[in-house]
Protein backbone atom coordinates (compact mmCIF):
# COMPACT_ATOMS: atom_id res chain seq x y z
CA UNK A 1 0.00 0.00 0.00
CA UNK A 2 1.42 3.53 -1.25
CA UNK A 3 1.37 6.50 1.42
CA UNK A 4 -0.14 9.48 -0.02
CA UNK A 5 0.28 13.18 0.75
CA UNK A 6 -0.23 16.21 -0.70
CA UNK A 7 1.29 19.56 0.11
CA UNK A 8 3.16 22.67 -0.82
CA UNK A 9 6.55 21.19 0.54
CA UNK A 10 8.97 19.32 -1.21
CA UNK A 11 10.26 17.69 2.18
CA UNK A 12 8.52 13.86 1.73
CA UNK A 13 7.31 13.29 4.99
CA UNK A 14 9.11 10.89 7.45
CA UNK A 15 6.82 7.91 7.56
CA UNK A 16 6.76 7.80 3.31
CA UNK A 17 10.46 8.24 3.16
CA UNK A 18 10.92 4.97 5.15
CA UNK A 19 8.81 2.96 2.91
CA UNK A 20 10.39 4.36 -0.37
CA UNK A 21 13.86 3.39 1.69
CA UNK A 22 11.83 -0.08 2.39
CA UNK A 23 11.04 -0.45 -1.52
CA UNK A 24 14.13 0.46 -2.69
CA UNK A 25 16.38 -1.59 -0.41
CA UNK A 26 18.22 1.12 1.26
CA UNK A 27 19.84 2.56 -1.49
CA UNK A 28 20.16 4.35 -5.01
CA UNK A 29 17.87 2.25 -7.31
CA UNK A 30 20.63 2.27 -9.99
CA UNK A 31 23.61 1.87 -8.03
CA UNK A 32 23.05 0.92 -4.76
CA UNK A 33 24.83 3.84 -2.83
CA UNK A 34 23.77 3.99 0.50
CA UNK A 35 23.85 7.72 0.21
CA UNK A 36 21.07 9.03 -1.77
CA UNK A 37 18.39 11.88 -2.07
CA UNK A 38 14.50 11.00 -2.25
CA UNK A 39 13.81 11.64 -6.14
CA UNK A 40 10.44 12.24 -7.45
CA UNK A 41 10.34 10.41 -10.84
CA UNK A 42 7.64 12.91 -12.43
CA UNK A 43 8.51 16.53 -12.33
CA UNK A 44 7.93 18.19 -8.15
CA UNK A 45 6.38 21.43 -10.13
CA UNK A 46 3.24 19.22 -12.01
CA UNK A 47 2.86 16.88 -9.69
CA UNK A 48 2.79 18.54 -6.25
CA UNK A 49 2.43 15.63 -4.07
CA UNK A 50 4.07 13.43 -2.19
CA UNK A 51 3.17 9.48 -3.25
CA UNK A 52 5.60 6.65 -1.93
CA UNK A 53 5.30 5.19 -5.34
CA UNK A 54 5.60 7.96 -7.60
CA UNK A 55 9.65 9.07 -5.69
CA UNK A 56 12.69 6.81 -5.91
CA UNK A 57 16.32 7.01 -4.20
CA UNK A 58 19.21 7.94 -6.08
CA UNK A 59 22.55 9.18 -5.31
CA UNK A 60 23.80 12.23 -5.83
CA UNK A 61 25.96 11.14 -9.17
CA UNK A 62 22.89 9.55 -10.78
CA UNK A 63 20.73 12.35 -9.95
CA UNK A 64 22.20 15.13 -11.43
CA UNK A 65 22.49 12.71 -14.47
CA UNK A 66 18.75 12.39 -14.30
CA UNK A 67 18.72 16.40 -13.98
CA UNK A 68 21.23 16.56 -16.93
CA UNK A 69 18.98 14.68 -19.10
CA UNK A 70 21.90 12.06 -19.92
CA UNK A 71 19.78 9.26 -16.90
CA UNK A 72 16.23 8.99 -19.46
CA UNK A 73 13.51 8.68 -17.24
CA UNK A 74 12.20 5.53 -18.42
CA UNK A 75 15.59 4.12 -17.36
CA UNK A 76 14.68 5.41 -13.92
CA UNK A 77 11.26 3.58 -13.74
CA UNK A 78 12.96 0.41 -15.09
CA UNK A 79 15.59 0.96 -12.23
CA UNK A 80 12.64 1.72 -9.26
CA UNK A 81 10.94 -1.38 -10.32
CA UNK A 82 13.55 -3.65 -9.45
CA UNK A 83 16.28 -1.36 -7.57
CA UNK A 84 19.64 -2.59 -7.35
CA UNK A 85 20.28 -3.71 -3.73
CA UNK A 86 16.88 -6.25 -3.76
CA UNK A 87 18.44 -7.97 -6.78
CA UNK A 88 20.66 -10.06 -4.21
CA UNK A 89 19.08 -8.68 -1.24
CA UNK A 90 22.69 -7.44 -0.05
CA UNK A 91 23.71 -3.57 -0.24
CA UNK A 92 26.21 -3.01 -2.74
CA UNK A 93 29.45 -2.23 -0.64
CA UNK A 94 30.43 1.28 0.26
CA UNK A 95 34.10 2.55 1.07
CA UNK A 96 34.16 4.11 4.68
CA UNK A 97 37.56 6.63 4.60
CA UNK A 98 39.50 5.59 8.12
CA UNK A 99 43.06 5.52 8.22
CA UNK A 100 46.29 6.07 10.14
CA UNK A 101 48.17 4.79 13.13
CA UNK A 102 45.76 5.10 16.07
CA UNK A 103 42.36 4.09 16.33
CA UNK A 104 39.85 4.97 19.27
CA UNK A 105 36.06 3.64 19.76
CA UNK A 106 33.77 4.72 22.35
CA UNK A 107 31.26 2.08 23.06
CA UNK A 108 28.22 3.27 25.75
CA UNK A 109 30.78 5.37 27.25
CA UNK A 110 33.66 3.33 27.60
CA UNK A 111 37.05 4.08 25.53
CA UNK A 112 39.19 1.75 24.16
CA UNK A 113 42.40 3.15 22.32
CA UNK A 114 45.34 1.61 20.88
CA UNK A 115 48.51 2.31 18.35
CA UNK A 116 50.05 0.68 15.60
CA UNK A 117 52.96 -1.38 16.91
CA UNK A 118 53.88 -2.59 13.42
CA UNK A 119 53.11 -5.95 13.29
CA UNK A 120 49.26 -5.86 12.43
CA UNK A 121 47.61 -4.61 15.68
CA UNK A 122 44.59 -5.36 16.09
CA UNK A 123 41.88 -4.02 18.75
CA UNK A 124 38.73 -6.22 19.22
CA UNK A 125 36.05 -4.61 21.53
CA UNK A 126 33.91 -7.46 21.69
CA UNK A 127 34.22 -10.75 20.68
CA UNK A 128 31.77 -13.80 21.00
CA UNK A 129 32.80 -17.34 20.33
CA UNK A 130 35.62 -16.34 18.05
CA UNK A 131 33.81 -13.92 16.02
CA UNK A 132 35.05 -10.36 16.91
CA UNK A 133 31.57 -8.36 16.26
CA UNK A 134 33.16 -5.34 16.53
CA UNK A 135 37.40 -3.85 16.09
CA UNK A 136 40.23 -2.26 14.52
CA UNK A 137 42.69 -3.77 12.34
CA UNK A 138 45.65 -1.50 11.96
CA UNK A 139 48.64 -3.01 9.57
CA UNK A 140 50.67 -1.22 7.52
CA UNK A 141 49.59 2.35 7.91
CA UNK A 142 46.08 1.27 6.59
CA UNK A 143 43.25 1.49 9.88
CA UNK A 144 40.70 -1.23 9.08
CA UNK A 145 36.89 -1.44 10.43
CA UNK A 146 35.85 -4.51 11.15
CA UNK A 147 31.93 -5.64 12.57
CA UNK A 148 29.22 -7.66 12.49
CA UNK A 149 25.92 -7.14 13.68
CA UNK A 150 23.64 -10.37 13.91
CA UNK A 151 19.51 -10.42 13.98
CA UNK A 152 18.33 -12.45 16.70
CA UNK A 153 17.69 -15.27 14.81
CA UNK A 154 22.23 -15.74 14.38
CA UNK A 155 21.63 -14.30 10.81
CA UNK A 156 24.39 -11.27 10.01
CA UNK A 157 22.59 -8.44 8.88
CA UNK A 158 25.18 -5.62 8.63
CA UNK A 159 28.86 -6.32 7.66
CA UNK A 160 31.75 -3.73 7.47
CA UNK A 161 34.43 -5.72 6.54
CA UNK A 162 37.92 -3.57 6.48
CA UNK A 163 36.18 -0.56 5.68
CA UNK A 164 33.41 -2.22 3.06
CA UNK A 165 29.96 -1.06 4.78
CA UNK A 166 27.50 -3.56 3.46
CA UNK A 167 23.95 -4.70 4.59
CA UNK A 168 20.97 -7.33 4.14
CA UNK A 169 18.16 -5.10 3.20
CA UNK A 170 15.90 -7.32 5.28
CA UNK A 171 15.66 -5.28 9.01
CA UNK A 172 12.95 -3.09 9.03
CA UNK A 173 15.24 0.57 8.25
CA UNK A 174 18.41 1.27 7.64
CA UNK A 175 19.66 4.70 7.16
CA UNK A 176 23.07 6.80 6.49
CA UNK A 177 22.91 10.35 7.06
CA UNK A 178 26.05 12.15 7.29
CA UNK A 179 28.17 10.33 9.94
CA UNK A 180 25.85 8.72 11.71
CA UNK A 181 24.61 4.84 10.83
CA UNK A 182 21.02 3.56 12.48
CA UNK A 183 19.79 0.15 12.07
CA UNK A 184 16.56 -0.74 13.27
CA UNK A 185 14.72 -4.25 13.80
CA UNK A 186 11.56 -2.40 14.13
CA UNK A 187 9.65 0.30 15.04
CA UNK A 188 12.05 1.99 17.83
CA UNK A 189 13.57 -1.07 18.10
CA UNK A 190 17.73 -0.03 17.11
CA UNK A 191 20.07 -2.73 16.60
CA UNK A 192 22.50 -0.27 16.31
CA UNK A 193 23.69 3.35 15.77
CA UNK A 194 26.89 3.75 15.21
CA UNK A 195 28.70 7.45 14.54
CA UNK A 196 31.52 7.45 11.70
CA UNK A 197 34.26 9.65 12.77
CA UNK A 198 37.23 9.59 10.30
CA UNK A 199 39.90 9.12 9.89
CA UNK A 200 40.05 6.90 13.05
CA UNK A 201 37.51 7.05 15.59
CA UNK A 202 33.94 5.15 16.21
CA UNK A 203 31.34 5.65 18.55
CA UNK A 204 28.66 3.69 19.60
CA UNK A 205 25.80 4.97 21.88
CA UNK A 206 22.81 2.51 21.28
CA UNK A 207 23.48 -1.41 20.05
CA UNK A 208 22.58 -4.49 20.63
CA UNK A 209 25.04 -7.18 20.01
CA UNK A 210 23.62 -10.43 19.77
CA UNK A 211 25.39 -13.70 19.03
CA UNK A 212 24.82 -17.48 19.92
CA UNK A 213 22.33 -16.56 22.40
CA UNK A 214 24.50 -13.59 23.80
CA UNK A 215 22.92 -10.48 24.40
CA UNK A 216 24.77 -7.45 24.86
CA UNK A 217 23.26 -3.93 25.25
CA UNK A 218 24.99 -0.85 24.16
CA UNK A 219 23.15 2.14 26.07
CA UNK A 220 24.66 6.13 26.03
CA UNK A 221 26.72 5.31 29.27
CA UNK A 222 27.41 1.94 29.67
CA UNK A 223 27.16 -2.12 28.77
CA UNK A 224 25.24 -4.31 30.24
CA UNK A 225 25.55 -8.09 29.18
CA UNK A 226 21.66 -9.35 29.46
CA UNK A 227 23.08 -13.02 30.46
CA UNK A 228 24.98 -12.63 33.81
CA UNK A 229 23.89 -8.95 34.56
CA UNK A 230 27.35 -7.53 34.13
CA UNK A 231 27.89 -3.68 33.61
CA UNK A 232 30.51 -1.83 32.24
CA UNK A 233 30.54 1.56 32.38
CA UNK A 234 33.29 4.39 32.16
CA UNK A 235 35.92 1.41 31.80
CA UNK A 236 39.10 2.55 29.42
CA UNK A 237 40.91 0.85 27.81
CA UNK A 238 44.81 1.66 25.88
CA UNK A 239 47.00 -1.18 23.73
CA UNK A 240 44.64 -4.12 24.85
CA UNK A 241 44.02 -6.23 22.48
CA UNK A 242 40.87 -7.46 23.39
CA UNK A 243 37.56 -5.56 25.43
CA UNK A 244 34.88 -7.91 26.22
CA UNK A 245 35.86 -11.25 25.21
CA UNK A 246 33.29 -13.73 25.95
CA UNK A 247 33.04 -17.98 25.26
CA UNK A 248 35.33 -20.47 23.76
CA UNK A 249 38.13 -18.29 21.31
CA UNK A 250 40.84 -21.23 19.76
CA UNK A 251 43.23 -18.05 19.54
CA UNK A 252 43.19 -16.54 22.71
CA UNK A 253 42.45 -12.53 22.58
CA UNK A 254 44.47 -11.40 25.75
CA UNK A 255 41.91 -8.58 27.28
CA UNK A 256 40.50 -6.76 29.96
CA UNK A 257 37.58 -8.76 31.10
CA UNK A 258 37.29 -12.67 29.70
CA UNK A 259 34.08 -14.90 30.54
CA UNK A 260 34.68 -17.78 28.67
CA UNK A 261 31.36 -19.33 30.35
CA UNK A 262 28.41 -17.49 30.15
CA UNK A 263 24.85 -18.86 30.50
CA UNK A 264 22.62 -18.55 26.84
CA UNK A 265 19.52 -17.55 25.52
CA UNK A 266 17.85 -16.43 29.01
CA UNK A 267 14.23 -15.42 27.91
CA UNK A 268 13.64 -13.05 31.63
CA UNK A 269 15.77 -10.03 30.72
CA UNK A 270 13.85 -8.51 33.79
CA UNK A 271 16.61 -8.72 36.34
CA UNK A 272 19.35 -7.56 34.59
CA UNK A 273 17.81 -4.67 33.62
CA UNK A 274 16.51 -4.21 36.61
CA UNK A 275 20.41 -4.45 38.08
CA UNK A 276 21.95 -2.45 35.09
CA UNK A 277 18.65 0.30 36.39
CA UNK A 278 20.00 0.52 40.14
CA UNK A 279 23.55 -0.09 39.27
CA UNK A 280 23.72 3.28 37.02
CA UNK A 281 22.00 4.85 40.16
CA UNK A 282 24.77 3.54 42.13
CA UNK A 283 27.10 4.83 40.04
CA UNK A 284 25.78 8.46 39.89
CA UNK A 285 25.44 8.51 43.82
CA UNK A 286 29.57 7.38 44.23
CA UNK A 287 30.75 9.06 41.49
CA UNK A 288 31.91 12.19 43.63
CA UNK A 289 33.65 9.74 46.12
CA UNK A 290 35.32 8.03 43.00
CA UNK A 291 39.35 9.08 42.62
CA UNK A 292 39.69 9.45 38.73
CA UNK A 293 42.27 6.97 37.08
CA UNK A 294 43.83 8.14 33.78
CA UNK A 295 46.37 6.31 32.41
CA UNK A 296 48.47 3.37 34.01
CA UNK A 297 47.04 -0.26 33.03
CA UNK A 298 43.78 -0.77 31.48
CA UNK A 299 43.39 -3.98 33.15
CA UNK A 300 43.60 -2.58 36.53
CA UNK A 301 41.58 0.35 36.03
CA UNK A 302 38.92 -1.75 33.69
CA UNK A 303 38.49 -4.04 37.20
CA UNK A 304 38.72 -1.24 39.09
CA UNK A 305 35.62 0.91 37.16
CA UNK A 306 34.26 -2.72 36.52
CA UNK A 307 30.38 -3.03 38.17
CA UNK A 308 29.36 -7.05 37.92
CA UNK A 309 26.51 -8.69 39.97
CA UNK A 310 28.92 -9.87 42.55
CA UNK A 311 30.94 -7.11 42.98
CA UNK A 312 27.80 -5.26 43.61
CA UNK A 313 26.12 -7.51 45.84
CA UNK A 314 29.29 -8.24 48.07
CA UNK A 315 29.55 -3.94 48.54
ZN1 LIG B 1 23.54 5.67 -7.93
Amino acid sequence: MSNTQECNSRNVPLPIQREIRQRCGFGCVICGMPLYEYEHMEEWAIVQRHVADEITLLCDQHHREKTAGLLPKDAVHKANSEPYNLKSGVSKPYNLHFSGKQAEMVIGGNGFTCEDKGYGTIMVPISVDGVPLIGFLLADGHLLLNLVIFDEFNVPVLHIKNNQLFYSVSPWDIQLIGTNLTFREAHRKILIEIEFQPPDKVVINRGRFLKNGVEILVRPTNILITNNSTLLSDCHAHNCHGGLIIGYHEKPIGGFMAIPNLPRYLGDRSEALRFEKESLERIEANKAMQPTAEGGGCFAIALDRLRSRSAYQGQ
